[in-house]
């Protein structure tokens, strides 16, 4: 039997057009929401989700607006940008691109965001509202797993889950975040013994990783549901086939680009899982999705229109 596979493209589009309307009652009520994107020296990489961040504000008519300081900029610099637009009551959310160049302290930098503009959920105060269960701005892919279980009906209380990373970004948010869901939380890492057989635990699987189909069907519970953060690039020959041999598919887009995504998940889990997340498509979309209700959110908390849960 093969898993049902959990649609992120369907579930952030859903999200969107919740939010269209929310945007346009903001907007009406002269709070239209607004977000600064701070892009600081030249990485493609960062380029290219920048770009879909702008758009997507673009798309939802959120203001948004980019600063692209120099290579070559200086952390007293950055600071004095954040300050500014930790100020400017059109500003909501404030997004600090990772990695910055390396002559920036980057921690001091995060941390010099105000916290109801920290639309990344990375402050410390945010941390800490999201451990006391209080209203905060919470992690946009963390928030987005608990978004794609919620709205799939999948329970989650009472639940095993097993998260495998203990990232701050999402490992460590996600175990939170599935904690005040009330499941019963494992949290594995690279000293973790017996890897495989704690995984098999789970009723609810959350790789989040960073190494190529790791998670095999030796680590699932049949009829677990898998939600696979990872994105790996995948370029080797040898190593395409040992996930996508006869994926016809897979070839083509293998064969044209000369490269294909995998997650931490093997995809042979998917004959195992009861429900599984796709790379791409699965978990990615919700992150700049959740990002644009943190914007949201942001500017509602920051006016006292949002009701605290
Ligand atoms: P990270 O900071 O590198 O953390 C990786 C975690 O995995 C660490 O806790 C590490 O353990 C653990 N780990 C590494 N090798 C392991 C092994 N062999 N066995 C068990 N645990 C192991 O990565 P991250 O920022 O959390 O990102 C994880 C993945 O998610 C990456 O592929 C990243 O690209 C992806 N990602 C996707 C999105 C999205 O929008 N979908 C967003 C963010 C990240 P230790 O703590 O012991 O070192």
């Amino acid at each position: 039997m093969s898993a049902l596979i959990l649609n992120g493209n369907k579930i952030a589009a859903e999200i969107r057009s919740e939010l269209a309307a929310e945007v346009k009652a903001l907007t009406a009520a002269g709070q239209r929401p607004g977000l600064a994107v701070i892009l600081a020296g030249h990485n493609p990489a960062s380029e290219i989700y920048v770009r879909g961040k702008v758009q997507s504000c673009e798309e939802l008519d959120i203001f948004s607006e980019k600063h692209t300081p120099p290579d070559t900029v200086t952390t007293g610099e950055l600071l004095r940008l954040v300050d500014d637009l930790n100020h400017r009551d059109d500003i909501d959310g404030i997004l600090v691109q990772l990695p910055l160049p390396p002559q920036v302290d980057a921690k001091k930098v995060l941390m010099a965001v105000h916290p109801a503009k920290d639309v990344d959920g990375f402050h410390p105060m945010n941390v800490g509202f999201l451990s006391t269960q209080r209203p905060g701005l919470v992690p946009c892919t963390p928030a987005g797993v608990i978004e794609i279980l919620n709205r799939s009906k999948i329970p989650i209380a009472g639940r095993e889950a097993v998260v495998v990373g203990r990232s701050d970004i999402v490992g460590k948010p996600v175990a939170m975040l599935l904690t005040n869901a009330n499941a019963t939380v494992t949290i594995c890492h690279s000293k973790t013994h017996d890897l495989p057989g704690v995984c098999r635990r789970a009723d609810i699987l959350v790789a989040a990783i960073g190494r190529a189909g790791m998670v095999t069907r030796d680590f699932v519970k049949p009829g677990a549901t898998v939600l696979d953060v990872g994105i790996n690039k995948v370029t080797d020959r040898a190593e395409f086939d040992r996930f996508f041999k006869g994926n016809e598919k897979r070839e083509e887009t293998f064969a044209s680009k000369g490269s294909t995504l995998v997650g931490d998940v093997h995809p042979e889990v998917a004959e195992v899982a009861g429900a599984i997340t796709p790379v791409p498509g699965g978990v990615g979309p919700l992150t700049i999705a959740m990002l644009m209700v943190n914007t949201v959110k942001a500017a509602r908390m920051r006016r006292g229109t949002l009701a605290p849960v």
